[in-house]
């Protein structure tokens, strides 16, 4: 029989790490927690997964790689870009200004989502979201999955998820069993409370993102992110919104129209807002068209604390 390596995703959120509290201190389960790291982390979840490793144990840490991607792009637009451009109307001087001005920027940061997104050409989006597909999904398959399966291990994915936390997930089965790989998400019927009482029964803190308003952790920002938690990043870590500014002017040189935002313009009408414009947007009242004066203070005057959940009392 075949021995069983019982890989848990830690993400820095939450959820992750009550389910591998709860493995390791009340199943007394051997666990692999693995993360993949997209490099738009906020630093404190950087800090907070050493945390967790001198309470829980070693976390096998992966990233995507796209310097092959990227090389290949690099040809791509070297050798199909010109004759594209001047056949969409474009005369073969400023042709040239566009594939010079692509392969100026096309190289490989070693920071997985921005280089996903030079190799794209674009960010994700909610409607294009392939972004946990290449950061995390494809990176844990081929570096983790696949060599623990080649040795002839079976494997069991344990994934933080919940009910209650959208449709979708309400409709997953606690476990579904293969053939040399099983899912099972033993988190599914808890509660966010039930989650943070896990942390706090072991003697084990959340991630402090949690007591600085923020929501979820992941990306900061994450595509999924709402008006009202782009207010409090904007508001709390500027820097990060700098750093998105950066990258928006890099991903846009990458773009065959020269131009890449992280949203979408708020306004719905499918235009580009960069995310100083997005920032702005989140400081007004419904519609977006009035500021608003309690927001315009609130994002002066920023709570040591503040928590979604409480955390705070
Ligand atoms: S956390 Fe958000 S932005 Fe990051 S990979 Fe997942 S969906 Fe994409």
């Amino acid at each position: 029989m075949n021995k069983t390596v019982n890989v848990l995703s830690v993400s820095g959120g939450k959820d992750s790490a009550a389910m591998w509290i709860y493995a390791t201190k009340e199943l007394g389960v051997e666990v692999l927690p693995v993360f993949a790291d997209t490099g738009h982390e906020h630093p404190l979840t950087y800090e907070y997964l050493h945390y967790l490793e001198q309470q829980l144990g070693p976390i096998k840490r992966v990233k995507a790689d796209f310097t092959e991607r990227i090389g290949k792009r690099r040809l791509y637009v070297h050798d199909h870009w010109p004759e594209k451009l001047v056949s969409s109307g474009m005369s073969e001087s400023e042709s040239r200004k566009v594939v010079e001005r692509a392969l100026s920027v096309l190289y490989p940061t070693n920071i997985p989502f921005l280089d996903l997104c030079l190799w794209k050409g674009r960010f994700p989006s909610t409607k294009a979201r392939f972004c946990t597909q290449y950061l995390k999904v494809e990176v844990i398959q081929q570096q983790v999955y696949e060599p623990l399966l080649i040795e002839g291990y079976d494997i069991v994915s344990w994934q933080g998820v919940r009910a209650e936390e959208s449709l979708a997930r309400a409709n997953l089965p606690e476990r579904e069993d293969g053939e040399g790989f099983s899912v099972y998400r033993p988190l599914i019927h808890w509660t966010a409370a039930d989650v943070f009482e896990m942390h706090r029964h072991h003697g084990i803190e959340p991630n402090p993102l949690y007591k600085l308003g923020m929501g979820r952790v992941g990306c900061m920002p994450c595509i999924n992110c709402n008006k009202a938690e782009l207010f409090e990043i904007a508001r709390r870590f500027p820097e990060e919104i700098a750093r998105v500014a950066e990258w928006e002017k890099i991903v846009a040189m990458a773009a065959k129209r020269g131009a890449a935002t992280f949203f979408f313009s708020p306004d719905g009408d499918g235009g580009w807002s960069n995310i100083h414009g997005v920032v702005e947007w989140s400081k007004t009242t419904h519609g977006g068209k009035q500021l608003d004066l309690v927001k315009a203070i609130e994002f002066e005057n920023v709570p040591a604390c503040s928590s979604a959940y409480g955390l705070c009392e």
